[in-house]
């Protein structure tokens, strides 16, 4: 089946433009919009993927096009969807194996399943595309799809891969060669880094990376009274006087010494918005190197009560510092059994150790059921934190790197592909060689924290660095020329 989304206007551009770091983005998109609208005029461009709802892709989708429309553009959003859960299992099969990661082998009934629901679809997609169109397919689950709706109408048609790795593997080799024979029908690839693109893709391919919206939920600017809010609606922090707002729906949960999740003022209220606060957002997935930095960060708790020739300071600040480890509760996913293996690994480690540093360790699950409110709760932890660590071994892109800059936090992270693409090391932050060096990982902690002047410097870095790189209107600037291409091809 095919789905037509509604999107919804939200910002404006002209809302945007008022926004001090926003106003010269936007107006360079103007004026890049100026030079491509003439040549995508008539022609409708159409984005498909596979969720309308979850996940970095869904996120995005709307916003790129309601600022799209508003610079003239014809352009809409479809989902494809199947009641055949095996297809899905097979994609997943298949988004696993370009991470290199799982059974690197198909089978007859493998890509009978995939081409099946693909050409089912392709009947409902002709309703609404016509010859000339272009049409941006996203990942792998619609890929064969639009190689078959290729075949039947003259379209412009491009794959926007949102995944990637930079190893190859047998298994990686195993996937790409899968999808081989639907990739040649498209016209261009694009990939978020040139190391992610398969070999078949690379001459016809551009690279556009994520970026995020300043105006969503998880990015927008927060008064500090707002942040109080949010925290105190979120059960996060206790105050003695009211907010202005009512709780959420949900409160934060907080793991406790004997391993069960309850508030999150216990064992002692974790001093967000007054104590020094060391953070890390992410999925609960063993690649985001969670536990090598609890073992980090006991470890500078160690060496700051032996270290004898640290200033008076810095000693007050490893003191009063605090770890917070936040990621989804595993309520919103059940079906994810991986988040639950790391979530019994991380409090099994917990609760073997002293009861001081089970004060000194916040390990956070964020309700998901209102995303707005989720948004909120990481944008408010993001703000309060004086260093925003993303410890992880491998990382696709890392938009919680990305988020965190634009916020103006210093950040460490690891060597991953993604986050040191984004964090220049010594300009933006610190890059770790090892995420799994607990030593050196404890090191950048302490010596970011004992310098505020170079956490400054880093904090103006950063912002500008997420300014200039990875806002969604550099984004939108990069599509407009990739959308353009085909028609400037096709007019010469
Ligand atoms: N995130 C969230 N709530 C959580 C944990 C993560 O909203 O409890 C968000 C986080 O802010 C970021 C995204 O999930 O926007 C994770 O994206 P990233 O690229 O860092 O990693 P991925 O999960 O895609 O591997």
């Amino acid at each position: 089946m095919i789905e037509l989304i509604n999107v919804k206007k939200g910002p404006s551009l002209e809302d945007y433009e008022l926004h001090p770091s926003c106003s010269l983005m936007v107006s360079d998109l103007r004026k890049e919009a100026s030079m491509f609208m003439p040549l995508l005029k008539g022609r409708k461009i159409w984005m498909i993927n596979s969720t309308a709802r979850g996940g970095g892709v869904a996120e995005m989708l709307p916003r790129q096009i309601s600022l799209f429309r508003q610079l003239g553009l014809k352009i809409d959003w479809l989902v494809m969807s199947t009641e055949k859960k095996e297809f899905f299992i097979l994609t997943k099969r298949i988004h696993n194996l370009i991470h290199g990661v799982g059974k690197g082998y198909f089978s007859t009934i493998d890509k009978n399943l995939y081409e099946s629901v693909s050409k089912e679809n392709v009947q409902y997609l002709l309703k609404y595309i016509r010859p000339k169109d272009i049409v941006v397919i996203h990942d792998p689950q619609p890929m064969a799809m639009g190689a078959f709706l290729k075949q039947k109408i003259d379209v412009t048609l491009i794959w926007r891969c949102h995944i990637g790795n930079d190893e190859k593997s047998k298994k990686t080799d195993a996937c790409w060669k899968f999808l081989k024979p639907y990739a040649d029908f498209y016209d261009y690839g694009v990939f978020s880094f040139y190391d992610y693109i398969p070999e078949y893709f690379k001459k016809n391919s551009r690279i556009i990376y994520p970026a995020i919206d300043p105006y969503s939920h998880k990015n927008r600017e927060l008064h500090l009274h707002k942040i109080t809010g949010i925290l105190s609606n979120a059960k996060i922090v206790r105050l003695k006087k009211d907010v202005l707002t009512a709780p959420f729906n949900e409160s934060v949960k907080r793991l406790q010494p004997d391993g069960s999740f309850g508030a999150c003022y216990k064992p002692e209220n974790i001093g967000v918005l007054f104590r020094p606060i060391l953070l890390q957002v992410s999925r609960w997935d063993k690649l985001k190197g969670f536990l090598p930095l609890m073992k980090a960060f006991i470890h500078l708790k160690a060496q700051g009560v032996i270290q004898e020739k640290i200033s008076k300071n810095q000693k007050r600040r490893l003191e009063l510092l605090r770890l917070v480890l936040a990621g989804p509760d595993p309520i919103s996913i059940q079906d994810d059994p991986e988040a639950l293996e790391v979530i019994k690994e991380i409090s099994s480690f917990y609760c073997s150790q002293n009861s001081e540093l089970q004060k000194d360790i916040a390990v956070l699950l964020l309700p998901m059921t209102s995303e707005k409110e989720n948004a909120l709760v990481v944008n408010a932890l993001q703000k309060s934190s004086s260093i925003v660590v993303q410890n992880s071994l491998k990382e696709g892109f890392g938009l919680t790197v990305t988020e965190a800059m634009w916020k103006g936090i210093p950040v460490i992270g690891s060597n991953a592909r993604g986050i040191r693409h984004q964090i220049r090391n010594h300009i933006d932050g610190i890059i770790i060689d090892n995420p799994e060096d607990t030593q050196l990982l404890a090191s950048a902690i302490s010596d970011l924290l004992a310098d505020p002047m170079q956490r400054k410097i880093y904090a103006r870095n950063t912002q500008n660095h997420v300014i200039q790189e990875f806002l969604i209107f550099g984004q939108l600037k990069k599509w407009l020329r990739v959308l353009s291409t085909e028609s400037i091809r096709r007019n010469t």
